[in-house]
């Protein structure tokens, strides 16, 4: 068969996109992906119909995938995450959200009539997941910095006693990159003498580095998770969005499933699933290793702390929470908040200072502000 190739006009449309994706992906600090990655040397898999269909541990008909690395890159992230030696389990997902979702529904199958509690500050798709997972749920009050209110979570806790419980604590939420403290929420339900129990973290912005910073947050399998969720193409970077979920291998054993027309274990969300994303993971983890992941961390913390110390010369009420590499502000003007693609929630903005970010940015960034500001004089 003869491969077309496209008219001279689809071209343009194409040629016109990619000069547009690389202007918009220029100027860019208000959402938090990193975008230093260079996976040339994968490119020859898109030739390859990779598709890890199926349970990623348990060998499929179907051949063509990236099964083997896929595993590696969860055993990566279990160790990192402090799993139980020989009880974890995970795959490489779509995104943090169908990581969530997974905590979620393993949370369910294990304690179905559980009610389930997380902040105002907890990702905006985890309600829509809780409602396709018809769960019951709560709900709790953040404290200014966005962490969760640990007295709130407590009482309303106490007022349902008598019903199992699933948390949701955020490891970086999406505005302020708080953390909710793992240990704490643990103690909480052992105070209250709560026998059945379930806690995800989501880690989909700062779940890695989480893991390299000192002191360490308590947010792992050791401090009380049962399942964990990241986010791929934000701290590690990735050309298309992808996410890891590691969970204990008892719990996942109780929902699995065997399908012989795939020859495998239907454990998973989705029936297909990307065999190139996690090709991305593994090559990052390789090249760079724990030492590198680490430098990469404290390069984003260090610039974060220079962007807060910038915007606070120029009297600016910048702020950030312990280890964290977003800095918070009042959202500036339509064009500076538009130019750099920054978000906004009730007059809060921040820049997020992924891997990627140098102090270049956020001079031109702080260039912008000063201009504007005499502008208006
Ligand atoms: C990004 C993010 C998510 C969603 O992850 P996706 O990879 O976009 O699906 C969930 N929770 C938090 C805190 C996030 O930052």
């Amino acid at each position: 068969m003869e491969i077309g190739r496209l008219q001279a006009k689809d071209q343009e449309v194409l040629n016109d996109l990619l000069v547009k994706v690389k202007e918009q992906t220029e100027l860019f600090l208000g959402y938090p992906v990193s975008k230093d990655f260079d996976y040339q040397a994968l490119s020859d898999f898109l030739k390859y119909p990779m598709n890890n269909l199926g349970d990623p541990f348990v060998t499929s008909t179907y051949g063509v995938g990236s099964r083997n690395l896929e595993k590696e890159v969860v055993e990566f992230f279990a160790e990192l995450f402090r799993a139980p030696k020989d009880n974890w389990w995970g795959y490489v997902t779509n995104g943090g959200s169908e990581g969530n979702l997974y905590g979620l529904y393993l949370a369910r199958e294990l304690h179905p009539k559980a009610m389930v509690y997380y902040s105002e500050a907890t990702h905006y798709s985890v309600q829509k997941n809780l409602h396709l997972l018809n769960m019951p749920n709560i709900v709790i009050r953040t404290q200014e910095n966005g962490e969760i209110d640990y007295e709130d979570l407590e009482n309303t806790i106490r007022m349902n006693r008598q019903i199992p419980v699933i948390i949701m604590a955020n490891i970086g939420t999406t505005m302020t990159e708080a953390r909710d403290d793992v240990a704490k929420i643990k103690n909480i339900l052992k105070r209250m003498a709560i026998q059945h129990y379930y806690i995800h973290a989501d880690a989909a912005l700062s779940g890695t580095y989480s893991a390299l910073v000192d002191p360490r947050p308590a947010f792992d399998f050791e401090d009380g998770a049962d399942s964990i969720a990241i986010s791929g193409h934000k701290f590690f970077g990735s050309p298309m969005p992808c996410g890891v979920v590691v969970a204990k291998k008892s719990n996942r054993d109780r929902i699995a499933r065997s399908v012989a027309y795939i020859g495998s274990l239907d454990t998973t969300i989705t029936g297909s699933r990307n065999g190139h994303s996690p090709l991305f993971l593994w090559h990052t983890i390789k090249r760079l290793g724990l030492a590198g992941l680490k430098d990469r961390a404290m390069h984003s913390l260090a610039t974060a702390s220079y962007t807060e110390t910038k915007l606070k010369e120029m009297g600016i009420a910048a702020w950030r929470n312990p280890n964290a590499i977003t800095v918070n502000f009042p959202t500036p003007s339509p064009a500076i908040f538009k130019k750099w693609q920054l978000a906004a929630e009730h007059g809060n903005s921040h820049i997020i200072c992924m891997p990627n970010v140098t102090k270049t940015h956020i001079d031109l960034f702080v260039g912008d502000l000063k201009s504007e500001i005499i502008l208006q004089d």
